[in-house]
């Protein structure tokens, strides 16, 4: 058996190689930063969710130094049992304040969140409209419920109402939607989506890992940007990309809250978050509510270098945000892609099926608010150098 086991685990990676879709390690030295050690060589970084530069911002690593001479490092236990530490109560405060809902539940990790608040809301009774293109910790969440799973193209509102209309027989109807898409740059038509809910008797679900800090006034997310926060039913959000951190929250009405603390198994049935990451996560949410500055930067820089790719003639599909998808359609070009790029200093990885649809590989860049225009500039030169040579441009 053990023969016949190795043997299925090598054909497989195997298979994946000869389709240029094997994916490994790279070995990072020092701090998540804007540049970076990898594999033993500088560069920079273009591929990070660190969209603030907060990762490694000083603040954070203090707050959470501070916090561990108070509260200690590991939880020890679920925080229903006894692991309910002092850092998770004030992170859960601050975070309803500052997204002015009822309250906020903390889960250990954004698929965490994902999985156990669908799971626990939704079963076969229930239908859930899904865009096409919302993350996997989405999916598998639904598929975990056991739901009905309608799934419409992405952002295509027509095809949603068309669903919408067709599929009124459910105890429970929630639409959910990542807010921007994390591999293609774009946001969810929120302010339609909310509409289309309240015609058809819908509740909404947003999933804010890539606006959460990023957009909004105060960096609240896409549902600040909309103006649509007392409509959207549960607002879900991570603070491992522009926060630095790690976690995420779910905030809602306290009703939602009781329910989630008594029904999602991802909180039930694991420990606590280190208190020190909530005491990181909350520094944070300090610096986002003052984070104009960082936000302008972040947002200038996108806007010029998706400009200028688009100058130089890549396919940037529908990229509205800090998160530029470089179209190169073929997993193996867009790896040789990447590779030539790194080997010129500048990191961008190459995003390959499963996590894209087939035939849509691409390099999925990410500036961030600490990136310089000399910076910027320098990877422009090599991307166009290395697109040319390669035939994608
Ligand atoms: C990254 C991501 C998650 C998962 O968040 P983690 O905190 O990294 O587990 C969930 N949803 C979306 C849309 C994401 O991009």
């Amino acid at each position: 058996m053990k023969k016949e086991f190795e043997a299925f685990l090598t054909s497989e990676v195997g298979r994946l190689d000869q389709e240029g879709l094997r994916r490994g390690l790279r070995n990072l030295k020092g701090f998540q930063g804007k540049k970076i050690n990898l594999d033993g060589r500088e560069v920079y970084n273009f591929c990070s969710n660190n969209y603030l530069g907060l990762a490694d911002d000083a603040r954070l690593s203090q707050a959470a130094l501070d916090c561990i001479k108070e509260e200690g490092f590991g939880s020890g236990a679920s925080r229903l049992v006894c692991g309910n530490m002092p850092a998770h109560q004030a992170l859960e405060r601050a975070m309803a304040a500052f997204k002015g809902t009822d309250k906020c539940l903390l889960f250990s990790s954004g698929y965490m969140a994902n999985i156990g608040i669908i799971s626990a809301l939704f079963d076969e009774n229930d239908i859930i409209f899904s865009d096409k293109l919302n993350h996997a910790s989405i999916v598998d969440g639904i598929l975990l419920s056991g739901a009905q799973f309608k799934r419409y193209r992405h952002n295509n509102m027509e095809m949603l109402e068309d669903l919408l209309k067709r599929n009124t027989e459910a105890k429970k109807k929630c639409i959910i939607t990542d807010s921007i898409f994390s591999m293609d740059g774009d946001m969810a038509p929120l302010d339609q989506i909310v509409s289309l809910a309240k015609v058809y008797g819908c509740s909404v679900m947003v999933d804010e890992a890539h606006a959460f800090g990023i957009l909004g006034e105060t960096g609240k997310g896409v549902v600040e940007h909309f103006g649509v926060e007392d409509e959207v039913d549960i607002q879900m959000g991570t603070l491992s990309k522009a926060a630095g951190s790690y976690g995420a929250y779910c905030c809602g009405s306290t009703q939602l809250i009781d329910f989630l603390i008594n029904k999602a198994r991802s909180f039930i049935y694991t420990t606590g978050l280190p208190p020190s990451v909530a005491a990181a996560s909350l520094k944070a949410i300090e610096i986002i509510k003052d984070g104009k500055l960082l936000r302008k930067n972040l947002w200038e820089n996108a806007r010029y270098m998706r400009a200028q790719l688009k100058l130089m003639g890549f396919d940037t599909i529908l990229s509205q945000t800090p998160v530029i998808p470089i179209l190169v359609k073929e997993s193996k070009l867009a790896v040789e892609f990447s590779d030539q790029l790194f080997h010129q200093g500048v990191f961008v990885s190459a995003i390959r099926p499963p996590t894209v649809p087939v035939h849509t590989a691409r390099l999925r860049l990410t500036v961030m608010a600490t990136h310089t225009k000399m910076e910027l500039d320098y990877a422009l030169r090599q991307i166009k150098e290395i697109g040319q040579k390669l035939c994608i441009i």
